[in-house]
């Protein structure tokens, strides 16, 4: 008969290691030294629970604590974009380029973001990022940043409107950008005057007109970057508002500095200030394929006033973008073909051979998968309804769940019944990653 005091012994419960024998595996210790010793010990916390659980033997907790430990000290994991959505705002949309990332790191100590090192006295800042937006955009006549594309139109209506003068702008674009994020609430909460005109599907030059007055700070053009309204519609370019008179300000949204043959419809900074604008908004990592920014560039001498008075109005300095976002930035405009760029470049042709090869790889390795066309998209705010001939991996539809948890975790999408992994807004280089997540999941019937 066993007594109490035998089965306690030979309870592995019993024999969970103590804290400071697994924080001195070597391993750990390792670890403890990259990532912080309080998230190693909180991850032999959760290992030894495991082992008290019964879950995890005594002797694999250290394994099982380093096992728990993100590859770096930030809990934002990467995540491989099999969605078919190419900007996707929950996965930070825009991918940097291997240009961008080095910048970030030549930058991330101390640099000469706002120093010139030949007085050794303060020097203006991000004028390596300007520059480069100035060279890719010839038609603007000065530029500036700030922290993204929300702040950068907020700026201007605080600046020019906030002493409650008045922002004509057609109803048809008192739009929701994302999540809860209504263009005419943010203008608002500047202290800015809406004065819509127009009606949701038809708005002419003379409802612009007929609202113009002595308290008008500028037209407002808002691009409606994630819906398309069809049917009778119509509505005023911007070179007809620029004859006018007052300032036109357009909020392109998605970055794009020149047109783009596969975006036929999608707004550029170029043309649109080439069209007459004074001032147009953009986001830096939507389609121009950067680091979170809201670009400001200016048209004509008003234009360069305009941003002259938005850079030195206080409330810049509080949306006021840092020296990794300036780096990046500039990289990404003068570097090679961004991630983005590239994968709105890819061809189908080229997407269905790397579905081809991956399908049958892993269909020679058991698992039921097969290529499939498909269609995708570009989202995060940028050519709503384009829709981008692409080509996925289609797997069972259990799928989609262990894939998330897999590592690196996969995003795909769920259509009819199949998980479909998407190849357009991956590069090349991801497909054998890919691959190998997929084989990790564990098969159901084994
Ligand atoms: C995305 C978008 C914004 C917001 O830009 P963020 O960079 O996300 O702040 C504003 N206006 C338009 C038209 C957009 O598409």
């Amino acid at each position: 008969m066993t007594t109490a005091r035998h089965r306690d012994a030979a309870d592995p419960r019993r024999r969970v290691p103590r804290t400071d024998a697994v924080l001195a595996d070597p391993a750990l210790a390792a670890a403890a030294a990259r990532l912080g010793r309080e998230r190693v010990k909180d991850a032999v916390a959760g290992a030894q629970q495991r082992a008290r659980d019964g879950v995890v033997a005594p002797e694999e907790v250290a394994a099982d604590a380093l096992a728990a430990l993100p590859a770096t000290a930030t809990s934002i994991r990467p995540v491989l974009n099999a969605s078919g959505v190419l900007l996707h705002t929950n996965l930070g949309r825009a991918p940097l380029s291997a240009a961008a990332r080095e910048a970030i790191d030549a930058v991330a100590g101390t640099c000469d973001v706002e120093l010139d090192l030949g007085t050794g006295r303060r020097g203006p800042r991000g004028t390596g990022a300007l520059a480069a937006l100035r060279r890719a955009v010839p038609e603007a006549s000065a530029a500036w940043v700030a922290n993204n594309g929300a702040a950068a139109l907020a700026l201007v209506c605080a600046a020019f409107a906030g002493t409650g003068r008045e922002i004509v702008i057609s109803r048809g674009q008192l739009v929701e950008i994302g999540d809860g994020f209504r263009i005419p609430e943010l203008i608002e909460s500047t202290g800015a005057r809406l004065r819509p005109v127009g009606t949701t599907n038809r708005t002419h030059l003379r409802d612009y007109a007929e609202a113009i007055g002595d308290d008008t700070a500028f037209l407002l053009v808002v691009h409606p970057s994630n819906f398309v309204v069809t049917g009778f519609t119509s509505d005023v370019d911007v070179a007809e508002l620029a004859r006018l008179g007052p300032p036109v300000v357009a909020d392109t949204g998605s970055g794009l500095l020149r047109p783009h043959p596969r975006l036929p419809e999608e707004p550029d900074v170029a043309s649109t200030l080439a069209a007459g604008a004074d001032l147009v908004t953009a986001s830096g990592d939507k389609l121009l394929g950067g680091p979170q920014a809201g670009l400001l560039l200016g048209g004509g001498e008003r234009g360069a006033e305009l941003v002259e008075r938005v850079r030195r109005f206080p409330l810049a300095r509080a949306v006021r973008v840092d020296k990794l976002t300036l780096a990046a930035l500039e990289a990404s405009v003068t570097g090679p073909p961004t991630p983005v760029r590239d994968a709105l470049d890819a061809t189908p042709e080229d997407l269905r051979a790397r579905a081809a090869a991956l399908a049958a790889a892993l269909a020679a390795d058991g698992v039921d998968a097969h290529p499939l066309d498909t269609v995708a998209g570009v989202g995060g705010g940028g050519a709503p309804g384009v829709e981008l001939p692409s080509a996925a991996v289609s797997l069972p539809a259990r799928y989609a769940d262990p894939l998330r948890a897999g590592d690196p975790p996969v995003l795909g999408r769920v259509a009819d019944g199949r998980c479909l992994l998407d190849l357009r807004a991956l590069p090349p280089s991801a497909d054998d990653v890919l691959g190998a997540v997929v084989r990790a999941v564990p098969d159901p019937e084994a």
